[in-house]
């Protein structure tokens, strides 16, 4: 069982097989995998708990629906884990509250309605045979709910949701690894070989390993190891609207594509966002500010495809509305950088996510892998050398807030 502690001088290790920065879902999974690999692992977290940071933000989801090869190949394994995810951990009975109510991707707009095709198309090629492309009766028969302009969609029953903070706290659970709270890395320190250690607010944790998977800090902890590393955090809000009659609650996550706003429900209320494509990027930060009129903008997006919002907007009240924000790292291709940087070695990087929290399972997997050597470099193409080898595979799933 893994151990979560505020550590004491007696208790701060002096050194480790693997060390991980980071105590949201990404890093926690990788800890988990790396102690399951046999390693001596420990996690440092500069806050007082783990899943404090982005990961709670989440609006929570999984899918299996992308277009990019790469992604898929994490999505699709990662889904199968969580799905199994007491079995993986080993605590009979563990509930991360999975539902998997689907994503329905709707569009208004005759010009898209080929592009959706083809995305299902190519979610089949790449192993995910059950997503579907809708149109005409049988979508508006399905979803009821939707505004007569819509004219189709892709969806996938088996893609969902579910509890990031469980599932988060079940991988420290179910690995055996050691996870420091209050304990900020400072430093990561080099001789010959590679990395030798982490200088951190506690001391000194000598090891060979270390895994950068700091979320929206990830850029800070790399120019700790002389590195600049391509991310780009940008300010992602959602809001929690409290329970009214008028949402349906078996409904999947739905996403207008023409406009990037989507809902889902969530105990008797839902979440709404807006991924809005010309949000700024930003500096990394722990405290994100959520703008004022950014739940009015979202509800009246919403009311388009979706016209049962307007009903519900009516109705709403100031408590009945909370927003939150936290922040998406991109990559200059919108996919992570996984797996070891060559110019400092022993240094890997699990970083660059806008999606983590669905790719976190199989993401950590691969990182053990490949530190353990169960996976070559050259066959993870989500290596962070891609771009200077150019063999960059450039995105077009939906949703991914660029264009
Ligand atoms: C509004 C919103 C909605 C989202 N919806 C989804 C969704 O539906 N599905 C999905 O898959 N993803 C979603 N995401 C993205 C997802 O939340 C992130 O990709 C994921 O949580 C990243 O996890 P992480 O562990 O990398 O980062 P974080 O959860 O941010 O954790 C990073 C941790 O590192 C710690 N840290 C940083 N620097 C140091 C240091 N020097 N020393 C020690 N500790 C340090 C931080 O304190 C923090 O706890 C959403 C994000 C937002 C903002």
């Amino acid at each position: 069982m893994g151990q979560v502690l505020i550590p004491d001088a007696e208790a701060f290790p002096a050194v480790a097989d693997a060390l991980v920065i980071d105590g949201g879902i990404v890093g926690v999974a990788t800890a988990f995998w790396l102690s399951r690999a046999g390693l001596d692992t420990v996690l440092v977290e500069m806050r007082d708990g783990l899943s404090t940071l982005t990961t709670p933000q989440s609006v929570e989801c999984f899918r299996a629906q992308f277009t990019e090869p790469a992604m898929a190949e994490l999505a699709k394994p990662s889904i199968e884990l969580f799905e199994n995810f007491s079995e993986l951990i080993g605590i009979p009975g563990y509930d991360i509250s999975l539902r998997h109510q689907g994503y329905l991707f709707v569009t208004d707009d005759p010009g898209m309605v080929g592009q959706l095709e083809a995305a299902v198309e190519k979610h089949h090629t790449l192993g995910v045979t059950d997503s579907e492309f809708l149109s005409g009766k049988e979508l508006h028969t399905r979803f009821p709910y939707l505004s007569e302009r819509a004219v189709a969609a892709t969806f996938r029953q088996r893609d969902g949701w579910l509890s990031s903070h469980e599932a988060t706290q079940g991988f420290a659970k179910g690995s055996s690894a050691r996870f420091l709270l209050e304990t900020r890395a400072t430093g990561i320190l080099q001789d010959g070989q590679g990395v030798s250690g982490v200088e951190t607010t506690r001391g000194i944790i000598a090891t060979r390993t270390v895994v950068n998977a700091a979320g929206p800090f990830a850029g800070v902890v790399g120019r700790m190891a002389g590195l600049e590393l391509p991310l780009e955090p940008v300010r992602r809000q959602k809001v929690f609207i409290a329970p009214q009659p008028q949402i349906p609650q078996d409904a999947p996550l739905s996403i207008d594509l023409g406009q990037d706003v989507y809902w889902r429900p969530e105990t008797g209320g839902a979440y709404i966002a807006w991924v809005d494509p010309d949000e700024p990027v930003s500096e990394p930060a722990e405290e994100i500010p959520t703008d004022l009129y950014h739940a009015a903008t979202v509800l009246d997006k919403l009311t388009r495809l979706f016209p049962f919002w307007e009903e519900v907007a009516e109705d709403l009240k100031k408590a009945d509305v909370r927003p939150s924000a936290g922040q998406y790292v991109y990559t200059p291709d919108e996919q992570p950088l996984i797996g070891p940087v060559p110019a400092v070695p022993g240094f890997y990087l699990n970083c660059g996510y806008w999606a983590g929290v669905m790719l976190s399972p199989e993401a950590g997997k691969r990182v053990a892998d490949l530190v353990t050597g169960a996976m070559a470099p050259q066959d993870n193409p989500l290596r962070p050398t891609r771009y200077e080898e150019g063999v960059v595979a450039e995105g077009d799933s939906f949703l991914r807030g660029r264009r």
